[in-house]
């Protein structure tokens, strides 16, 4: 063999074992390839090992790139569900690309079911229906759903990007119900002052026309008329002042530890000139008692209650005050012989303007208000007022203070 042929035969066998090498590396990249995603990379020299190594880095660098979709993808979903609002993502053909729990609770959808179908088939409200169809999203939709008669809800359908659209829903049933007691109470307040204010109008205008010709006597009793309807107007005044007070803040200023024995003393002093005699009046309260709370409160509560007891118990009845212990705290209760209450009112007793008989209420100066100071401020003080009574049998109104707030003094 010659020298070329030597040279020759080794350059063949270089170049046969660095076919080799390539092709088995070639083999172990179809093989990672074939594999499962998560597979390493196999270990490689040279050429194949400065392969390895840069798609290593490229497939890091694709990895931290889906990772971070991934968790934008799972923030944005995060901050749907944490929105106070349904919201549904639509395609051209208004048809369900994705939507929050909200949104499946208030329109009665379901994410699994309903994607890819078109909302006007799924949500079957003609008013719902006809706001797409008409497909003029400049002032929202304001409806009340079939399937939740005392609902409202409000939609607004915003469009976004490439032809796509997103609708949210609001639940305005909370906002339209206070709207509602709003406007109530708006409406009740103006009777209640219209009432006295005519007939004070009237007194005047016939005092200014007839009095030449009017009596002295008749005169003094108009003026004591309208001096009376003046009184009623400015209880009422007062009451709405009281209830607004207690409603204005969460918590008391002024609390302090009221011996309610010598407090109910005061203001039952108030109660018994109101009766005149007419009633037998007892207080029996424990003298050691003190309750944590707002004297002014305190007051409203129980001369609210021991007036009504008065009010609503006739000529010769019992009205009895006292203090009872109960598992949970103690109440301090108000007992009457009175008219009693029917079951069917005592539900709504502690509503503002709510009157089992308007005219005794009136014609006793009540204005509608006493039992619902009576619950606020019970409420402020974390108790509640509980009502026994039988048509005819006379009522107990019992107000009940937490545990927490009752203290007994000792000497
Ligand atoms: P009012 O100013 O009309 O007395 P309240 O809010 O104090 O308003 O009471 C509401 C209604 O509850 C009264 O109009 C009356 O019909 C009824 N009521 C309250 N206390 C008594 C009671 N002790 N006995 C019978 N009915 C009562």
């Amino acid at each position: 063999m010659s020298f070329l042929e030597v040279l020759l035969s080794i350059a063949v066998l270089l170049l046969a074992v660095r076919l080799y090498v390539h092709r088995r590396y070639l083999r172990l990249m179809l093989d990672w390839i074939s594999g499962p995603l998560d597979a390493p990379l196999p270990d490689a020299d040279g050429v194949w090992g400065e392969f390895v190594s840069r798609m290593n880095s490229r497939l890091k660098f694709r990895m931290r790139e889906k990772t971070e979709l991934a968790t934008a993808l799972e923030q944005f979903r995060s901050a749907m569900e944490a929105l106070p609002d349904g919201v549904i993502f639509m395609d051209t053909q208004r048809r369900i690309l994705w939507m929050n729990q909200l949104a499946e609770t208030l329109m009665f959808l379901s994410q699994n079911k309903d994607s890819g179908k078109p909302i006007e088939h799924m949500v079957r409200e003609p008013e719902f229906v006809s706001y797409l169809q008409n497909a003029d999203f400049s002032e929202p939709l304001m409806y009340h759903p079939t399937r939740r008669s005392e609902a409202c809800y409000m939609v607004n359908v915003i469009d976004y990007g490439h032809e796509r659209s997103l609708m949210t829903i609001r639940d305005l049933t909370q906002l339209e119900k206070l709207e509602n007691v709003r406007r109530d109470f708006v409406a009740n307040v103006s009777h209640e002052l219209k009432t006295p204010l005519t007939v004070i109008s009237g007194f005047i205008e016939t005092l200014q026309s007839h009095h030449t010709i009017l009596s002295e006597e008749k005169r003094q009793r108009y003026l004591d008329l309208a001096h009376s309807q003046a009184q009623q107007m400015n209880r009422l005044v007062q009451d709405l002042l009281t209830l607004s007070s207690l409603e204005a803040s969460t918590a008391f200023a002024d609390e302090t530890d009221i011996n309610l024995g010598s407090l109910a003393h005061d203001v039952l002093l108030a109660t018994e000139s109101l009766s005149a005699e007419r009633h037998q009046i007892s207080c029996d309260i424990p003298a050691d008692l003190r309750i944590r709370g707002s004297a002014s409160a305190m007051r409203s509560i129980i001369g609210n209650l021991a007036n009504n007891a008065v009010n609503y118990t006739p000529h010769g009845g019992q009205v009895a005050i006292g203090w009872e212990d109960t598992p949970n705290g103690g109440c301090l209760y108000v007992r009457d012989t009175g008219i009693g209450i029917s079951p069917t009112h005592l539900p709504r007793l502690t509503e503002r303007f709510y009157r089992v008989d308007q005219g005794r209420s009136r014609d006793t100066g009540g204005t509608g208000l006493g039992l619902a100071i009576v619950k606020h401020a019970l409420t402020k003080h974390q108790g509640h007022l509980t009502i026994n009574s039988q048509p005819g049998g006379g009522s107990t109104f019992s107000a009940c203070f937490p545990r927490q707030r009752i203290s007994r003094i000792t000497d």
